[in-house]
């Protein structure tokens, strides 16, 4: 048989082998450890010589099912799982990263990681490089300064910027760097960047992988050689899933394809019904061909993804009147959910920063994040014009 296509694997993948008592789905198992009767029996899994499990920081088989189901959708040879997004950042760095060695990445990263990148690698006497987001030469020649770490992430929060994957692989590769990126806007159904070049590919499976924001986790895919370091750095250190979050994340990512599609679609309609509206300044998304990473996004991506952006003319005053006129949105600080999710981008993904740094970084404090949801697009289209018609005087601008 062929192989199968991805909303098979995404039903299929990494089920079967944890199934128990002729239960058709994975069952969550709440055990810390796991326990044998048998001294030799124990100490061979104990020691890796036979498969099985020793205690829950370690490894537990519905944290395993989900780490399957992410390897089969990233086409990987390995995965491992972590108790967050950020966990899955911080504990593959500091995998690889050691005192007086250098990074290269783009000034665009998740709120999350540029505070890894500007606040505790430079205390371990690690140099970061903040290269401009889209300025393929620049990060290119600090690649070629010798690093042993690229690190990228495409689209971008919250501005959605573009970077070429297989580009920065080759300059990566050419410059003996690891190439490490994020993957959580795209997804695997819009994206897979292991077959463009890179080494390792991260996500928070809290946003879209999960879908319902009601766990938190993240993964790690790539090699077995570079995964199996980042596990044994993870199992030490502590940032485990938890069994009842893995179980979500793998209900969650049964409908992956479903949504993302949906998503996709909903998102591209939205862009450009925002397009049209007078008090709309700019629109920010991949599928609109205006966008200045559009024909890359074309290239590398299979969809253009759930997130969009758009700033609004009177700025935070107008944010402060619009957002709470939403009937169909959550205004939160999580993305990728059925539900579409709003909120400023100097409350959510650049909470951490200055105005000065979201200044720098093109971050307009009316800048408003929209993550849409599986909703009828016609629904959440006739909520935003609500919503901007019911602007006070004092906010709106006619004609
Ligand atoms: C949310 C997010 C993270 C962090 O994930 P958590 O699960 O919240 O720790 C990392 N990268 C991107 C792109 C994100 O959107």
């Amino acid at each position: 048989m062929k192989e199968p296509r991805i909303s098979t694997k995404s039903i299929w993948a990494g089920e079967s082998d944890y199934l128990a008592f002729g239960a058709t789905q994975v069952p969550v198992v709440h055990s810390v450890s796991f326990g044998y009767k048998d001294m030799d029996e124990w100490y061979d899994v104990a020691t890796g010589k036979k498969e099985g499990h020793i205690y829950g920081r370690n490894t537990n088989p519905t944290v395993q099912a989900f780490e399957d189901k992410i390897r089969i959708l990233e086409g990987a040879e390995a995965a491992t799982s972590f108790s967050t997004g950020m966990a899955a950042i911080s504990n593959t760095l500091g995998t690889f990263l050691f005192p007086g060695d250098r990074i290269v990445t783009i000034k665009d990263t998740y709120g999350g990681t540029n505070k890894i990148f500007t606040e505790f690698l430079p205390k371990q006497q690690i140099e970061v490089v903040l290269c401009e987001t889209g300025n393929h030469e620049e990060i290119e020649k600090e690649v070629a300064k010798g690093c042993q770490v690229l690190y990228l992430e495409t689209p971008t929060n919250p501005t959605v910027k573009i970077t070429d994957i297989e580009r920065m692989a080759k300059a990566g590769k050419a410059a003996g760097a690891l190439v490490i990126i994020d993957n959580t806007f795209a997804t695997p159904v819009n994206q897979n960047p292991l077959e463009l070049g890179v080494d390792l590919v991260i996500h928070s499976a809290t946003k879209f992988l999960g879908g319902h924001a009601d766990a938190l986790g993240g993964a790690l895919c790539g090699p077995a050689e570079l995964v199996e370091k980042v596990f044994h750095y993870r199992e030490i250190n502590g940032a485990t899933l938890d069994p009842m979050a893995a179980y979500l994340l793998l209900r969650g990512m049964k409908t992956l394809k479903l949504r993302i599609d949906k998503q996709n679609e909903n998102a591209m309609k939205i862009a450009s019904f925002l397009k049209s509206l007078e008090m709309v300044d700019s629109v920010f998304y991949p599928g609109l061909a205006e966008h200045p990473g559009h024909e890359i996004a074309k290239k590398q991506m299979r969809g253009y993804g759930g997130m969009l952006s758009f700033s609004v003319k009177g700025g935070i005053e107008t944010v402060r009147h619009l957002l709470p006129k939403l009937k169909y949105a959550n205004r939160a600080a999580n993305l990728g959910a059925v539900e579409t999710i709003v909120g400023p981008a100097r409350t959510t993904s650049h909470v951490e920063c200055t105005p000065e740094e979201r200044a720098a970084v093109g971050i307009a404090e009316g800048l408003i994040r929209y993550s849409a949801g599986i909703e009828d697009v016609e629904d959440l289209k006739e909520d935003l014009k609500q919503a901007f018609a019911s602007l006070p005087e004092s906010v709106s601008v006619k004609g």
